[in-house]
């Protein structure tokens, strides 16, 4: 552990000395002299490939390397943190107003870091069904100073679990005001939880940073088809509808697939052959819970499975695949299956892949992050207005469930300002494994599209990070309706840009790889 291998505090190293010559509309290059190095980088590299990118990318960054790349050891660690809100606090993933009453599980925000000579990248995995775009600016704009990483090369992802709390949007705007009307103040919360997050966030950034040591990598693809379904159904009455029910006879069959896809990627020390960790990621909604007790659902469970064969200090780290139209309701049944089953048969599946992944050979650490501008949804004035009297004043007729969603939705496309960057984020591990982050609940087709288009063999996409502004829906959905379009703020077509972004990138970490 030779903190001077990795140039956190030296900042005559290769990326941090240079002046920036882009502007960053993330985080300006004045607080980050990392990232500021990593743009001048892009202008000295930069291929025809990228030339497209920079096309409909407002903000890109690459690694370039001026020796090697790979020729020196992976170094990575993984550090946990506790960001259980306190009781009472509001609970979020549903429509109506939720308070906790106990701790099932404690939540948690667990880091990875990978560097490999002066290049590093970080993901970290959080219980909560979104990440604010405000607390991953701060945090990870926070860690970048703190670590000297790049902001582009931290993600800041949340696992989607529904029994977590409710700490910004339009929808907790709206109980917030209430409260404060009501009370004088709003006696839910107790705390400014987002602030204590950023804190949290870069903490546990900076430990595994500061602790890393030299790992070996194994990853692969599992595959589980027992436990997800998609939950948007064609009907007789020529409608798609999401959750339309058990045995309703008025089903003629599922509107889009499952992606029974588990990606893994394990962690162990360069000297043995025992896993401490695994970065695992699974299209399904986490929302198997049910109650108000903070839980970070079925992924707590995988982790205590795992532990049982790999030891108790055994992390596993849980990526929501693209599950935005995915979730556990077999429709052809009145069971369903418990969080507890869902955890146990999933980590089966993944620890019966476990001997037979492949090491990583030739690891050549490198990210590239680009940054779209979504066509947003817009709303006048008057229809602004109109949602936010309707929310008010849900007397005497009570709103529709669609009629409360597109209210908030519209609120909360006020909140955006008119605007909707969609960063994209792809983390390569060597030539043949990449990670994809993508903001936002996304339709299972569009993860399936780009692992059938990424040129690595093992590509993990993984939705919800660093930003959660609602769902991601295809074309094909806008066009059929229902829910999740209801509570969608791009226009169509938005998402499409999602998948294009993201296979330039691999298709360029690619063309790169030693
Ligand atoms: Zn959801």
């Amino acid at each position: 552990m030779l903190f001077d291998e990795w140039p956190i505090t030296n900042h005559q190293s290769p990326i941090t000395n240079h002046k920036s010559q882009m502007t960053n509309p993330y985080d300006p290059g004045i607080e980050n002299p990392a990232s500021a190095g990593m743009s001048v980088f892009m202008g000295n590299s930069i291929t025809s490939a990228l030339i497209k990118v920079i096309v409909h990318v407002t903000l890109l960054s690459l690694v370039a390397t001026g020796h090697a790349v790979g020729a020196e050891q992976l170094r990575a660690a993984i550090a946990t943190i506790d960001i259980t809100p306190p009781i009472p606090y509001r609970l979020c993933g549903h429509f109506s107003e939720r308070l906790s009453t106990g701790i099932n599980d404690p939540l948690l925000a667990k880091a990875v870091v990978f560097k490999q000579g002066d290049r590093a990248a970080a993901l970290v995995f959080c219980d909560l069904a979104q990440i604010s775009l405000d607390v991953s600016t701060r945090a990870r704009a926070r860690a970048s100073r703190e670590v000297g990483m790049p902001v582009e090369h931290i993600a800041i992802v949340a696992t989607h679990s529904h029994t977590g709390p409710l700490y910004f949007g339009a929808l907790r705007k709206h109980f917030h005001e209430r409260a404060v009307q009501k009370h004088g103040t709003d006696i839910y919360e107790t705390v400014d939880y987002s602030s204590e997050l950023v804190e949290k966030l870069a903490t546990v950034i900076g430990r595994a940073a500061n602790s890393t040591s030299p790992v070996r990598l194994e990853a692969g693809i599992a595959l589980e088809n027992r436990l997800s379904f998609n939950r948007r159904f064609h009907m007789k009455s020529g409608a798609v509808r999401f959750n339309p029910g058990a045995q309703n006879p008025n089903i003629i069959r599922p509107a889009g697939p499952i992606d029974p896809e588990v990606g893994i990627v394990t962690l162990s020390a360069a000297d043995s052959a025992e896993h401490v960790g695994a970065i695992v990621s699974f299209a399904l909604h986490l929302d198997t819970m049910n109650g108000t007790r903070y839980s970070a659902d079925f992924p707590a469970v995988v982790q205590d499975e795992l532990r049982r064969s790999y030891g108790e200090k055994f992390a596993s780290l849980f990526g929501a695949g693209t599950c935005g139209d995915i979730n556990h309701i077999d429709v052809q049944s009145h069971d369903r299956l418990t969080t507890q089953q869902i955890g146990t048969m999933l980590a089966a599946t993944i620890a019966q892949k476990m001997p037979a992944l492949s090491p990583l050979e030739n690891v050549s650490l490198a990210v590239r992050s680009a940054k779209v501008n979504a066509p947003l949804q817009t709303f006048s004035s008057e229809q602004i207005a109109q949602a936010r009297d309707n929310l008010n004043n849900e007397q005497p007729r009570k709103l529709t469930f669609l009629e409360r969603v597109e209210a908030y939705k519209i609120l909360a496309v006020d909140l955006r300002a008119g605007s909707l960057p969609m960063e994209v984020q792809v983390f390569r591990l060597n030539s043949d494994v990449a990670i994809v982050t993508l903001p936002g609940e996304v339709f299972v087709d569009l993860g399936i599209a780009i692992k059938t288009a990424s040129p690595f063999k093992t590509t993990l996409v993984i939705e919800l990070a660093n930003d959660g502004p609602g769902y991601f829906p295809t074309r094909r959905a806008f066009v059929e309706g229902s829910y999740e379009t209801v509570n969608s703020r791009v226009k169509p077509g938005g998402s499409e840009m999602l998948v294009e972004t993201a296979i330039e990138l691999l298709t360029d970490l690619a063309d790169d790889a030693p």
